[in-house]
């Protein structure tokens, strides 16, 4: 069997739901496509992630505006991917938060990250003539960063937890309401996309610090609001199972001296009967696993996805 490219055929639009998960703390979910979130202050909004054009981002932002009218103060990019950071104009935002690993992966390869996303992903680009160019953190911090969000509204804790998803995850903790927006370093039921990450990072220390917070509610990156410690628990749980699982098929491969392509498939046959419906698994698996295979060679920087790499990866391991 041809699977085409990537997410390329992929283009049945997804529905959207916005839900309250505590006063004025918002989520906006759709099916597996990429979640967002905001929290209101007290004179201000604090938005989490700004997707991918400026044109899907105001639609996101329409939906909000039913439930508050301040305007958004701090935009904050969990990380450098372009369906995640493309759209940030549309918040007119007066600060834009990334960690400082976040600000120089967008100088290394945003550019690249970008054609490579839109190639992969082109449903998520929805008026992509919007977008005005790459988007660049006006602020960046290397652990912690605390929002004051004013009055009685507490405070909104972002905190680097360790390489994972990325070299620059950052998670959003708002420690009165116990609710976790976690970014990619977590997913609910959606397929993990790995071709950036650390595997020897994420599933050990990193998950330990963002299990550690002991949040009622999860935000992860793609997937349903996770409700309840044991469903936030168990996402988790499933966030390190599929990179362990991962880790030890490819790494049986690679250590008897095997190829790639055989990495893939094995990999491929012990995750697809737990993770083979959730979306963008067919998509990402290929990514998933040459970072993967290119970390056991002892490249520890991942190397640029571009468009044309990308076709080269997907025929040689997908096609
Ligand atoms: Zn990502």
């Amino acid at each position: 069997m041809v699977r085409p490219f990537a997410s390329s055929a992929d283009v049945a639009e997804k529905a959207e739901a916005l839900e309250v998960l505590a006063d004025g703390v918002y989520a906006l979910t759709a099916k597996g496509d990429p979640n967002v979130g905001a929290i209101e202050g007290q004179d201000f909004v604090v938005a989490f992630e700004a997707r991918a054009t400026p044109v899907m981002a105001r639609r996101w932002l329409d939906k909000l505006r039913a439930y508050t009218d301040k305007p958004v103060k701090y935009l904050v990019l969990s990380h450098y991917h372009a369906v995640r950071v493309l759209g940030a104009s549309a918040f007119g935002a007066e600060v834009i938060v990334a960690h400082e690993q976040t600000r120089r992966l967008i100088a290394e390869r945003g550019k690249e990250d970008w054609a490579s996303e839109q190639g992969r992903m082109p449903r998520l680009f929805e008026g992509a003539a919007s977008i005005p160019g790459l988007t660049w953190p006006d602020v960046t911090f290397s652990d912690r960063l605390v929002i004051d969000l004013g009055g009685d509204r507490g405070e909104l804790v972002l905190q680097y937890c360790g390489r994972g998803h990325t070299a620059g995850d950052i998670v959003a903790w708002l420690p009165r309401q116990r609710v976790l927006f976690a970014g990619d370093l977590v997913e609910a039921q959606a397929a993990l996309y790995t071709g950036d990450a650390f595997h020897f990072d994420w599933p050990a220390g990193t998950l330990d610090r963002v299990a550690a917070f002991g949040a009622h509610a999860l935000v992860g990156g793609r997937g349903a609001v996770v409700r309840d410690r044991a469903a936030v628990d168990a996402a988790i749980g499933q966030t390190r199972d599929f990179l362990l699982v991962m880790r030890d098929r490819v790494g049986a491969v690679h250590a008897r001296g095997g190829t790639v392509k055989e990495a893939f498939e094995a990999a491929h046959e012990a995750l697809a009967p737990a993770y083979g419906s959730w979306p963008i698994f067919e998509h990402c698996l290929p990514f998933n696993v040459q970072r993967l295979w290119d970390e056991l060679d002892g490249v520890d920087w991942p190397r640029i996805w571009t468009a044309e790499r990308d076709r080269e990866v997907w025929e040689a391991l997908q096609g």
